[in-house]
């Protein structure tokens, strides 16, 4: 499939992602920014191996960050980038890096650009930007600022020892603007080499189960997963890894489980 973004090529990589909102603890806000970057990982060919909810507190966001560091080369964090003094995130990531906060040019800018916008559109009645808006200027130093369509606070980028870490907004349409940028800008690395082939079973889970589990022993680079559908007398399994082993996984699993593969699923 042709895609719109620059395709370079390069190890795949683990991903982790930081969540966060009080909100979210809470039970008032369903994250959906969490699954977004899941699916956004899983199209680029990366694994996410956590996604983790933390609250509006400093400590708390960098020790998550830290947590986060330690086992992914790529790192989201996103949430908390609002004017008011319960949006902490950005002060988190400069602690957490040990770099001061100022207020870049492109960073400026992008808060202008939203003013104009919203003034434009009768959304805001001046398009003089209030004073408090500039605390979401605020970025580390030494990041790349990337910009932010649908709101005011923009992203950024910080590469930390070798893993590179982006900071995104938490309203969802704003964080799918920056993301649409960090893509753009080939800011995110694509690894080419990762497929998956879904595969769906007229059958329950348990009768299935010694199969699966031969299934997995033998392609041990395969990611294989079994997921029943409630209610009805059908599992989908998929197949994750390399293309050849995969082929392989597959080829095996259409030997063990042909006669009960639902054709064209
Ligand atoms: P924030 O700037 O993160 O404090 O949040 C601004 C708005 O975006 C609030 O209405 C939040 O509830 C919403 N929001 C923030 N993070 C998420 C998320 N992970 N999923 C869904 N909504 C979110
Ligand atoms: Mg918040």
């Amino acid at each position: 499939m042709a895609s719109k973004y620059p395709q370079l090529v390069r190890p795949s990589v683990d991903a982790s992602v930081v969540v966060v909102g009080n909100e979210l603890l809470s039970g008032h806000t369903e994250d959906a920014n969490g699954p977004f970057l899941a699916e956004q990982m899983r199209e680029l060919g990366h694994r996410v191996r956590r996604i983790t909810v933390v609250p509006d507190d400093e400590h708390e966001i960098v020790s998550a960050l830290q947590d986060a560091k330690a086992r992914a080369g790529l790192v989201f964090v996103c949430g908390g980038l609002g004017p008011t003094a319960d949006d902490v995130t950005i002060d988190a990531v400069a602690a957490f890096l040990e770099r001061p906060l100022h207020e870049p040019e492109p960073a400026r800018e992008q808060i202008h650009r939203i003013y104009r916008k919203g003034h434009k559109r009768d959304l805001i009645d001046s398009p003089d930007v209030d004073d408090d808006a500039w605390r979401m200027a605020r970025v580390p130093e030494g990041a790349t600022v990337v910009r932010n369509d649908e709101g005011a606070a923009p992203g950024s980028v910080h590469t930390v020892a070798d893993t590179r870490l982006y900071v995104l907004p938490g309203p969802p349409a704003e964080l799918q603007s920056v993301v649409h940028h960090l893509r753009r800008r080939d800011l995110i690395p694509v690894e080419d080499a990762m497929t998956e082939i879904e595969v769906e079973l007229d059958t329950f889970e348990a009768p299935v189960s010694s199969e699966l589990d031969t299934l997995d022993r033998e392609n041990p680079d395969v990611e294989i997963g079994s997921y029943p559908q409630h209610g009805e007398r059908r599992v989908v399994v998929r197949l994750r890894g390399e293309p050849e082993a995969v082929e392989d996984a597959h080829e095996a699993l259409n030997e063990a489980l042909g006669d009960i593969v639902i054709d064209g699923a």
